[in-house]
């Protein structure tokens, strides 16, 4: 099978995960603040803070920002399903906002929609999560107008699109939201095996993310609320949970993450090769906005159905039959059993459902080679011609 997605470790990369085995510390040595410090200085982020997962650092950014039970988290339905769950784990509640017909991120327009209506009915939400779908950053200037106007946080999940750009900015900068999230799943532009960072400008949000991923002690005495002054105190002030990524996981985010620029152009150069293959054929592909770099981690299609013989489930399972793993990024979040049950109307998001009913991800990793790349295009040409 060609797997839609696979990490690329090289012996460098293997050795730095051997050195940190053989060190004293495998977890909170001199690693991870290594990595982390890297990561800043690569996206231009003041604070990032590593975690066990894309997952967690959603959910340390959701509790760095106060999300509680009463508040909205809103996000797009065209994503993992952690993007929404992680809004859940804060006893908030969760609502999806439609997608672009282009970009296929969340649509502004109807962000913008739904907040005059939320405005109306005192239900604002707390948190707004786009997602950058693909590596494809949300339009975050114009989230940003909206986020003051409304007063609502955002949080980027920037899953996807690392070492992607917007505005000629990297993304991961900041600039236009309180905190951006990355998942360094072995599929994803960088791996640490599992994990993920929260990156952000904001002192206070920084502190509450490094507190809460470590059960919420604090082991500094000048921050201490007792005045207990014994030579063993800690104390733990709020509810956190283990939350730390590892010096072994975090060796290989800096040793991959000095191959990022590269990863990218392999990445771009396969599904450039794509756009132009597909260029005649009845597929949409996503938008590119001026002034944004994608992050290619995915590369999406969309069957123009009136234009093919074959169904999309028919033409899925055939490319699956000849042996390439197709994936669908994503089942719209609103349809997975437990959340059909919070009662949302598949109806109110008409575009997703459009998205939903023709979008399918071919492979795009590094080492997909030209030959394999080329029988994947010419299996699909031959479906839909
Ligand atoms: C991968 C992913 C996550 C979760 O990341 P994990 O590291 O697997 O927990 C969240 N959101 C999106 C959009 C993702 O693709």
């Amino acid at each position: 099978m060609i797997p839609y997605g696979r990490q690329n470790l090289s012996d460098a990369d293997i050795k730095a995960v051997i050195e940190v085995l053989k060190s004293d510390f495998l977890t909170q040595g001199p690693v991870v603040p290594k990595f982390e410090n890297a990561v800043c200085k690569y996206t231009g982020a003041t604070y990032a803070l590593t975690a066990t997962s894309g997952t967690s650092a959603l959910h340390l950014a959701c509790m760095a920002l106060n999300l509680s039970p009463g508040d909205w988290l809103w996000t797009t339905p065209i994503s993992f399903v952690a993007s929404a769950n992680c809004g859940l784990y804060c006893g908030a509640k969760v609502d999806f906002v439609d997608i672009d017909p282009l970009t296929w991120n969340m649509s502004v327009d109807s962000l913008s929609e739904k907040l005059i209506i939320a405005e109306k009915e005192g239900r604002l939400p707390k948190v707004v999560i786009p997602v950058h779908l693909a590596g494809l950053s949300c339009h975050m200037k114009d989230i940003a107008i909206l986020a003051e106007r409304y007063g609502f946080h955002v949080i980027e999940d920037a899953s996807h699109a690392l070492g992607g750009q917007y505005d000629g900015s990297p993304v991961g900068a900041c600039t236009y939201s309180d905190a951006v999230v990355f998942s360094f799943h072995p599929v994803k532009n960088i791996t640490t095996g599992e994990g993920g960072m929260v990156l952000t400008n904001d002192l206070e949000i920084a502190t509450r993310v490094k507190l809460l991923r470590t059960h919420g002690i604090i082991k500094t005495e000048t921050t201490f609320d007792t005045l207990e002054n014994s030579p063993w105190y800690y104390e733990q002030t709020e509810l956190g949970f283990n939350y730390r990524m590892t010096d072994i996981q975090a060796a290989l985010g800096c040793s991959q993450l000095g191959r990022l620029d590269y990863f990218i152009s392999v990445r771009n150069e396969i599904c450039q090769k794509y756009r132009q293959a597909f260029s005649s054929l009845p597929v949409k592909i996503q938008a590119s906005p001026a002034g944004s770099v994608s992050g290619n981690h995915l590369f999406i299609i969309r069957l123009m159905l009136n234009q093919t013989k074959q169904s999309h489930a028919q033409i899925y399972s055939a490319l699956k039959e000849q042996g390439i793993n197709v994936n669908l990024h994503y089942i719209p979040i609103y349809r997975h059993p437990f959340y059909r049950k919070m009662g949302f109307e598949f109806s109110d998001f008409p575009e997703a459902e459009a998205y939903y009913s023709e979008a399918i991800t071919l492979p795009v990793f590094y080492d997909f080679d030209n030959e394999t790349q080329d029988y994947v295009i010419q299996t699909l040409s031959g479906m839909l011609l």
